[in-house]
C-alpha cells in the first residue's frame, strides 16, 4: 500500500476485487423456501424480527430452486420425500450449498424406521451440519457463519486455481465434515 498511501481523500477505500466478490457472494446467500418438519419452525423463527437472520446476512427465501443457492434441510427426510429433495437440489444454481439442520436431517433423529432416510447426506452432499432437536435459531446462525467461511474458501480457490480445483476443494471439505460427524461418505449423494 506504500505507493497508494495518502494519495486519496479520506473517504476513498481501497481493496481487492477478490475481497469484494467474496464479500458479495457470502453475504447474499438465497435459500430455498421449504421445510420438512418441526425444525422448519425454528428456521422460520430465525428469519423473523426477533432473530432477523435474513436482514443480518443478506439472506432471502426464494420460492424457486433456480433462484436459490442454499438449501437448508430442516426436518425429517422421509423416503417418499427424498427424491423430491434431490430434484430440488439438482435444479438449484451453482455454486450451491447445503446446511443439514437438526438431528433428523443429520442422522434420522429418533426415527430409526424403514420410512425415514438416516441422514440427508445419503441423498445430497452436505456442507454444514447443525446439531440439535430442534437446533435453536442461534445454532443456525453459527451454521451460516461456518458456511460463509466455506464460501470464501471456495471463491478464493476458484479465482486462483479455477473451477475444477474449487469443486475438488469443496468436495474434500464435504468429506471431512461428514467424517467429523461420524458419517460415512454416501456415494448416492455425489
Ligand atoms: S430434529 Fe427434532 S425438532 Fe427437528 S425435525 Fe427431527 S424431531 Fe423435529
Amino acid at each position: 500500500m506504500g505507493v497508494m498511501e495518502n494519495r486519496f481523500e479520506e473517504n476513498v477505500l481501497t481493496t481487492s476485487v477478490d475481497w469484494v466478490f467474496n464479500w458479495a457472494r457470502r453475504s447474499s446467500l438465497w435459500w430455498l423456501q421449504f421445510g420438512l418438519a418441526c425444525c422448519a419452525i425454528e428456521m422460520i423463527a430465525a428469519m423473523q424480527p426477533r432473530f432477523d437472520m435474513g436482514e443480518r446476512f443478506g439472506m432471502l427465501f426464494r420460492a424457486s430452486p433456480r433462484q436459490a443457492d442454499l438449501m437448508i434441510v430442516a426436518g425429517t427426510v422421509t423416503r417418499k420425500m427424498a427424491p423430491v429433495v434431490r430434484t430440488l437440489y439438482d435444479q438449484m444454481s451453482e455454486p450451491k450449498w447445503v446446511i443439514s439442520m437438526g438431528s433428523c436431517a443429520n442422522i434420522g433423529g429418533p426415527f430409526d424406521t424403514y420410512a425415514v432416510v438416516q441422514g440427508v447426506d445419503q441423498v445430497i452432499p452436505v456442507d454444514v451440519y447443525v446439531p440439535g432437536c430442534p437446533p435453536v435459531p442461534e445454532a443456525l446462525y453459527y451454521g451460516v457463519l461456518e458456511l460463509q467461511n466455506k464460501v470464501i474458501k471456495y471463491d478464493r480457490v476458484l479465482r486462483k486455481e479455477g473451477q475444477e480445483a474449487a469443486d475438488a476443494q469443496r468436495e474434500e471439505d464435504r468429506i471431512a465434515t461428514g467424517e467429523a460427524m461420524g458419517r460415512p461418505v454416501a456415494a448416492a449423494a455425489r
